[in-house]
């Protein structure tokens, strides 16, 4: 059943103004000085009904993207058939949108299902029609410090629904990502979603293969990177939607050792969101897909032309499989994929007895760029395996022992590794050979191929 449009207005005084980026507010009050509507829209006027701290605000305007830039200054149109501006005040980035018409949601050029009948237009209420959920469609006007609710969202907001806007298969077949977007705004906000929306979900879920694999990665990183990784993969899990968004899990997917060991590791991805910490999608995909790669990198074992190769190629080899077929759904930029591979193969070099009671390939590891990744990676391996925990504490011994405090994060690493590279190259050119003390926090120049 679909929900008519309806118009209810509320105090702004609801909002906690203090916490309105005035960034934003500058934005509206040049718009509406030239004598245009402007509104703040969507997550960030949800997010400061619920007193929640929004992370971004957008504004949209019946102002045409060129006029916007005109009025704006620092302001630049992105998008090329759908445009938009990006205005930058005092360091804070406000997107700027045009009221539009039509079927489609796209914020630049990743196009969605279909991308026809898209025009500007100069009635809020069309683009309110276009909102994904009724929560998402609030607008608030600084100017007389009015909230406006043309889809029921404050009903909903109160009883705590996600409800998608109009009728749930149109909507869904027009964007099939609004399905996962449900499941998104449920686990962030600790909604429900109403019957109506969740079993048009179940009818068009199989649409989802059809959205660009780009805008799938970037839904996908959103999902699970900003704080409620757990409650999302949780809810997906529930609903059985997760094989949707992971290559080829098989019956791997209801297994409860897959279930245990992602929830715990978005667990961790969860706590280091909350203090303050960034999560990176090399270490996610890392996690999501190892299931499955080791499940294949085992099978390999198992075939003789493949179990003749070094056990670090076979499990690049397995990884490189899973990552593009997985690319087919969420598309992994190469750099990412590459992290992700190194990632894996640290998990056969860590757990190598032989590595570890040689003194110099330990040396070699321990500075690798990816070791910490590798080590954090193992530690989540942990609550699978016990045994482990031996492996985890002597690998954390070493790292502490040998990297200095100073060189303990990705970056600093890599350009004392560029340093120590450059040196090393030109003390070969001249001909001198040096040796550093392993104690004193310095690496030997020694370098071992094969791990
Ligand atoms: P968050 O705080 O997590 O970013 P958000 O609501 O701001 O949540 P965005 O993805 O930033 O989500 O989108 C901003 C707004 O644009 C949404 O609130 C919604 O009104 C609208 N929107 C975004 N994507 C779609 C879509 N696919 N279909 C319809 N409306 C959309
Ligand atoms: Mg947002």
């Amino acid at each position: 059943m679909e929900r008519g449009i309806s118009h209810l207005t509320l105090p702004g005084d609801i909002l906690d103004q203090n916490k309105i980026s005035p960034a934003a507010l500058s934005v509206i009050r040049t718009l509406n000085s030239a004598g245009y509507e402007a509104y703040l829209v969507g997550g960030g006027v949800r997010d400061l009904l619920m007193d929640k701290l929004p992370k971004d605000f957008d504004v949209v305007t019946n102002a045409r993207p060129e006029t916007v830039k005109r009025l704006c200054r620092h302001s630049m149109i992105i998008g090329r058939r759908f445009k938009l501006v990006h205005v930058t005040e005092k360091g804070t980035l406000i997107e700027v949108a045009t009221f539009r018409k039509g079927n489609t949601y796209e914020d630049s050029d990743n196009v969605g299902m279909l991308t026809s009948d898209n025009t500007y237009s100069n009635d809020i209420t069309d683009d309110a029609i276009r909102r994904d959920f009724s929560i998402n469609g609030f607008y608030y006007s600084p100017a007389d410090n009015v909230i406006h609710d043309y889809l029921g969202g404050i009903s909903d907001l109160l009883h705590e629904k996600i409800d998608i806007v109009g009728d749930p298969d149109v909507r869904f077949s027009e964007d099939p990502v609004r399905m996962i977007r449900a499941y998104r705004f449920s686990a962030k906000l600790g909604f429900g979603i109403t019957p109506r929306t969740r079993s048009a979900i179940f009818r068009n879920i199989t649409d989802l293969a059809q959205v660009n694999n780009n805008r799938m990665y970037e839904e996908f990183n959103k999902m699970f990177l900003t704080g409620h990784g757990e409650a999302s993969f949780q809810l997906l899990m529930r609903d059985g939607i997760m094989q949707n968004l992971l290559t080829d899990m098989g019956p791997l997917i209801k297994s409860r050792q897959f279930f245990d060991f992602i929830s715990c590791c978005l667990r961790n991805t969860d706590a280091r969101h909350a203090e303050g910490k960034h999560n990176m999608p090399h270490f996610l995909y890392a996690v999501m897909l190892w299931p499955l790669t080791r499940k294949l990198y085992l099978k390999m074992g198992t075939v003789p032309k493949y179990s003749s190769l070094k056990e670090t190629d076979r499990m690049a080899m397995a990884g490189r499989i899973v990552l593009d077929r997985q690319s087919v759904i969420t598309k992994i930029p190469e750099f990412v994929a590459q992290d992700i591979i190194d990632i894996w193969k640290m998990q056969i070099i860590l757990t190598n007895e032989a590595v570890m009671n040689d003194q110099e390939q330990i040396e070699t590891v321990v500075w690798k760029e990816i070791f910490r990744a590798g080590l954090e990676f193992l530690m989540n391996r942990v609550h699978m395996d016990e045994n482990l925990e031996r492996i985890i504490t002597f690998w954390t011994d070493t790292y502490y022992n040998h990297i200095p405090q100073s060189l303990r994060t990705r970056k600093a690493l890599v350009s004392s590794n560029k340093a120590r590279n450059q040196e090393s190259r030109n003390s070969r050119s001249e001909g001198v050979r040096t040796r550093r003390n392993a104690s004193s926090g310095k690496r030997s120049r020694t370098r071992k191929t094969g791990i």
